[in-house]
């Protein structure tokens, strides 16, 4: 059987993750052209963001694998054979870094690190007031792999951190709240909101005028999950109204971020080009040949994805 790998990766990617993937595969055969391979020999797809269309009509397909942490994409293609298991990447390492994020964003906003970056650029010495840690309240929507690994570095530094997610979790060090009733009632107490949302029907344009309205006053959002969970011109008007302080976004509703789009330049937003948690080649094709290893030992697949709820 063959293993084909499909993805819209640049040659410079390419460079990493083939030979990771080949060293973690030794026994496999993996292939990159699905005409080159008798169809009913490719019982495993290994995706990241594959063309509509190059999962259909492979009758011997039993798993597909991506190698991203998000499904949303895979999700929304109806070329994505249905009834073949779906895991996503859940990797220790992804998470790390995205707790690294989280918190340089959350330390900047609350050691003002954002504002005296542009007092520089303005020649201007200001000094202004200080808090401790423990006197800033940060929500984190989401306790999945990213958003409990977030939460916890965050506690550990010292915030004071309140999860929320669907069904509730316990996360060591951390408040947690669960369901839509008790949304409004997190995002009126965080000084920093930090979204680790899926892309789901339910998270689709969550965060609008609303949203950002129950928001404190001078609180600050940090988008980690996925750009079209913000209806950008509400943010834009939270942010120009003061009602909101500072956005840090990694994600965008078009990516690339579009030449002259108002994010850019606006003094209250930084702008990160996706990079907040990138996969790491060299782990990742560890855990994708752990579930290549499950498969051919008929024992259970690992990080399935519940198409129903969309995660
Ligand atoms: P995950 O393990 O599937 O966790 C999702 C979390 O969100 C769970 O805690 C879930 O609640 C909660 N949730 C889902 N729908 C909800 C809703 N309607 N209301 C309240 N809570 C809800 O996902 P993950 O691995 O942590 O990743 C989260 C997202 O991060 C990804 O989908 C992707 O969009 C984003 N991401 C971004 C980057 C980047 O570089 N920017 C990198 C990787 C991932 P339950 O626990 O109750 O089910």
């Amino acid at each position: 059987m063959s293993i084909l790998v499909v993805t819209d990766f640049s040659p410079a990617e390419w460079k990493t993750w083939w030979p990771s993937l080949q060293a973690a595969l030794p026994d496999e055969r993996l292939v990159i052209d699905r005409g080159a391979e008798a169809a009913g020999e490719i019982d495993v797809a290994l995706v990241a963001n594959p063309p509509p269309g190059e999962l259909k009509d492979l009758p011997g397909l039993k798993l597909i694998q991506s190698l991203w942490a998000g499904v949303d994409k895979l999700l929304a293609d109806p070329t994505v054979p249905e009834a073949v298991p779906l895991a996503r990447m859940v990797d220790p390492a992804m998470s790390q870094a995205m707790a690294e994020t989280a918190l340089w964003a959350v330390l900047s906003l609350h050691r003002d690190f954002y504002a005296y970056a542009t007092l520089q650029q303005q020649g201007r010495w200001q000094q202004g007031g200080q808090l401790r840690a423990d006197e800033v309240k940060v929500a984190v929507l989401g306790l999945g792999e990213m958003g409990a690994a977030v939460a916890q570095r965050l506690a550990a530094n010292g915030y004071s951190v309140i999860g929320w997610s669907r069904h509730g979790r316990a996360v060591g060090g951390v408040t947690t709240l669960a369901g839509a009733a008790t949304l409004p009632q997190v995002l009126a107490t965080a000084d920093v909101v930090v979204n680790l949302l899926p892309l789901t029907p339910a998270t689709r344009h969550l965060f609008n005028a609303e949203r950002f309205g129950e928001m404190k006053r001078g609180a600050s959002f940090v988008n980690l999950g996925r750009g079209a969970q913000v209806i950008e011109n509400d943010l834009l008007k939270a942010l120009e109204t003061d009602h909101l302080r500072h956005a840090v976004l990694d994600v965008f509703q078009t990516e690339p971020l579009p030449t002259g789009h108002s994010f850019w330049r606006h003094p209250c937003v930084t702008v990160l080009p996706h990079v907040a948690a990138q996969t790491d080649p060299r782990s990742a094709a560890q855990v994708v040949a752990a579930n290549v290893r499950a498969l051919r030992a008929g024992a259970p697949l690992a990080h399935l994805v519940d198409r129903q709820r969309g995660y």
